[in-house]
C-alpha cells in the first residue's frame, strides 16, 4: 500500500469583515424576537435550573396527537408511489392539485358561492400570510385585533407598512382592542379606515369566535371604507356555536372585500406535514379594478412551487367522508381538553374566556403582568403557558392555555394548577 503523506498547512484565520450591505431597516424595528422562540428560551433556562422538572407545555399551540389513520394511509400510498415509475411525479401546479382545490371547495365553500379556481393550496396559513404581504407591498395601512396572532403585525412591520415600536405598539398600526369589556369585538364606530384589516375568528389567543352579527358589521365596515379583510379561519372547525360563522363568506358581500386563509394544521395534526389554503374571490378588486386573484396567482407562481404532493394526498383524504369523520374526532378530542382546562380555571375562581369555540383558554390575572404570571406558573407548576401580552398590548393581564396536549398531560397540569392556585377563592 502506498504511503500517504498528510501535509498540514497552517493558515491564519481570515480577518472578520463586515459587508457594506445595509440591514433591512424594517427588520430592525421588530421587538425582542418572535414570541415563541422567547418562550422556548425561558423553558430551556427553567429546565437547566431544575433538571428533574417534568415540564408540561400548554404553550406554543402545537398539536400532539397522531394523524388519523385514513389520512396517514393516503400519505403512505403517495410516498410509496414516488418510489415507482408509474407513481412518480415532480413539480405540480403552484396553486395545488385541481382535485384538491375542488374537494376543499366542495366541502367548505361551495355553499357560500366560492369556486375551486379561487382556492390556492399551500404549505400553510402562516406562509400564505407572508406571501399576501408580498402581494400588498409596503404602501398599505393596516389594522388588526389586539391581541392577535403575532404574524400579522410582524409581517406588516417587515414589509415596511409601519413605523417603529413606541414601547407599546408599532407606529401606524391600528390596534383594535378586543377585551372582555367589548365582548372581544372592536368598536368599529371608532375605528379609523385602513387598507387592510387582519381578523381571526375563532381568535388566537382569546378563543373568542365572532357572531354573525359581529362579522356582518365587520364586512359592512370594510365595504363602506373600501378596505380588504384578511380573514384567518385556522380554527373554524372548533366552532360549536351555530351563531358563529365558520367562513367569512357566509356574510353576504364578503366576497368583494375579503380573503380567507385556513389550514389543516389544527384540524388534522398537519403542523409538521404543512398544508393550508387561501381563498381569493374573483370579485375582489383593487381601486384600479385589477382583480386580487390575478396578483395572488402571480405571487404564488413566482415565489412558491406548490405544496408537497404527499401532503396534498393527505389533504384530499381529510376531505373524504372517512377522513373528515376522523378529523372531526381529533378536533373533538382537543375541544374536550379545552373544556377540562376551562372548567378547572373556573372552579378555581379565575375569570376564563375562550375554550368553547376554540382550542385556547384565555385566563385573566387582573392587575398582573402576563410575563410575571407566565414566570410564576413555570416556576411553581413546571407548566409552560403563553403570556397574553406577547400577542399585543391588549393581551396584558392574561395568559393563554393551549388545549393541544395529550390527555394525561392536561390532567396532570390540572392537578398542578389546583395544588398551587386551588385556594384562590
Ligand atoms: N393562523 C393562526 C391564527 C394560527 O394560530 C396559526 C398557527 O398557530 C396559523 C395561522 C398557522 O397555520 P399554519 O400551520 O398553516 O402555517
Amino acid at each position: 500500500q502506498a504511503r500517504r503523506t498528510l501535509s498540514v498547512q497552517c493558515v491564519a484565520a481570515p480577518e472578520q469583515v463586515t459587508t457594506r450591505v445595509q440591514r433591512n431597516k424594517n427588520i430592525g424595528k421588530l421587538q425582542a424576537g418572535y414570541l415563541f422562540p422567547e418562550i422556548a428560551r425561558r423553558r430551556r433556562a427553567h429546565q437547566e435550573a431544575k433538571p428533574d422538572a417534568k415540564i408540561i407545555s400548554l404553550g406554543i399551540g402545537d398539536t400532539t396527537e397522531p394523524i388519523p389513520p385514513f389520512i396517514v394511509e393516503a400519505m403512505k400510498k403517495a410516498s410509496e408511489g414516488l418510489g415507482t415509475l408509474e407513481g412518480y411525479s415532480g413539480y405540480g401546479a403552484e396553486q395545488g392539485k385541481g382535485e384538491l382545490r375542488e374537494a376543499v371547495c366542495k366541502r367548505l365553500y361551495e355553499k357560500v358561492g366560492r369556486k375551486p379556481s379561487e382556492i390556492f393550496v399551500s404549505d400553510g396559513s402562516k406562509c400564505d400570510i407572508g406571501r399576501l404581504q408580498l402581494m400588498f407591498g409596503a404602501d398599505m395601512t393596516v389594522a388588526l385585533q389586539d391581541p392577535a396572532y403575532p404574524v400579522y403585525v410582524d409581517s406588516s412591520v417587515i414589509m415596511g407598512m409601519t413605523g417603529g415600536h413606541n414601547g407599546t405598539g408599532f407606529e401606524g398600526v391600528q390596534y383594535m382592542v378586543c377585551r372582555p369589556e367589548n365582548d372581544f369585538f372592536p368598536d368599529l364606530s371608532k375605528a379609523p379606515r385602513t387598507d387592510l384589516i387582519f381578523f381571526c375568528s375563532p381568535n388566537n389567543p382569546t378563543g373568542a369566535a365572532a357572531t354573525r352579527a359581529q362579522l356582518t358589521s365587520l364586512v359592512e365596515f370594510a365595504r363602506a371604507n373600501g378596505s380588504i379583510i384578511v380573514y384567518d379561519a385556522a380554527y373554524a372547525l372548533y366552532i360549536s356555536d351555530d351563531n358563529c360563522p365558520k367562513s367569512i363568506y357566509e356574510i353576504p358581500g364578503a366576497e368583494e372585500v375579503a380573503i380567507e386563509t385556513c389550514s389543516f394544521s389544527k384540524y388534522a395534526g398537519f403542523t409538521g406535514v404543512r398544508l393550508g389554503w387561501t381563498v381569493v374571490p374573483e370579485q375582489l378588486r383593487y381601486a384600479d379594478g385589477t382583480p386580487l386573484i390575478q396578483d395572488f396567482n402571480r405571487i404564488m407562481t413566482t415565489v412558491f412551487n406548490g405544496a408537497s404532493i404527499i401532503a396534498q394526498a393527505g389533504g384530499l383524504a381529510c376531505l373524504q367522508d372517512e377522513g373528515w369523520a376522523q378529523m372531526l374526532q381529533l378536533v373533538e378530542f382537543y375541544k374536550e381538553n379545552a373544556a377540562i382546562l376551562r372548567k378547572t380555571f373556573q372552579e378555581m375562581g379565575f375569570t376564563v374566556y375562550g375554550g368553547e369555540n376554540a382550542p385556547y383558554v384565555w385566563v385573566g390575572f387582573p392587575g398582573q403582568k402576563s410575563w410575571d404570571v407566565f414566570a410564576e406558573i413555570l416556576e411553581k407548576c413546571d407548566i409552560v403557558t403563553t403570556p397574553g401580552s406577547g400577542f399585543g398590548p391588549g393581551g396584558e393581564g392574561f395568559v393563554r392555555a393551549s388545549a393541544f396536549g395529550h390527555r394525561e398531560s392536561v390532567l396532570e397540569a390540572v392537578e398542578r394548577f389546583k395544588a398551587v392556585y386551588g385556594n384562590k377563592q
